[in-house]
């Protein structure tokens, strides 16, 4: 079991916090299997930088694509059953943050002041 890491804008990544999206388009670049993790990580749209925002997914499905196959779609889902809402510690500041409305592993987060602040 491999982890792989992806990091996305957060308009793409929210459709998966949301749960809304349950799959994500790759090229095949890596020896990507079900049962492998995923790390998504988000972007901050104007600097391109890592927000501190990051999710934990896993993969339960894969298809091959494209003409030579180069792409994958990825199936994926939350690891880990959890409550629908749970509360961290911001990264930076530890500002306590409730977070999530969907099942899903969060396994860091910046507060919205902390945010602002590196924006
Ligand atoms: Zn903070």
């Amino acid at each position: 079991m491999v982890t792989h890491l992806f990091q996305l804008p957060s308009g793409l990544l929210k459709p998966i916090v949301e749960g809304t999206q349950s799959f994500h388009v790759t090229f095949i670049d890596a020896d990507y299997r079900v049962g492998d993790n995923i790390v998504f990580q988000e972007l901050d749209r104007d600097s391109a930088s890592f927000t501190g925002f990051e999710i934990l997914m896993r993969i339960v499905y894969i298809q091959p694509i494209g003409h030579p196959t180069n792409l994958a779609v990825l199936g994926i889902k939350p690891p880990i059953s959890r409550r629908a809402s749970k509360t961290i510690m911001c990264s930076e500041c530890g500002a306590s943050l409730v977070i999530g409305t969907h099942e899903m592993t969060i396994l860091n987060a910046v507060c919205g002041a902390c945010v602002a602040r590196n924006s």
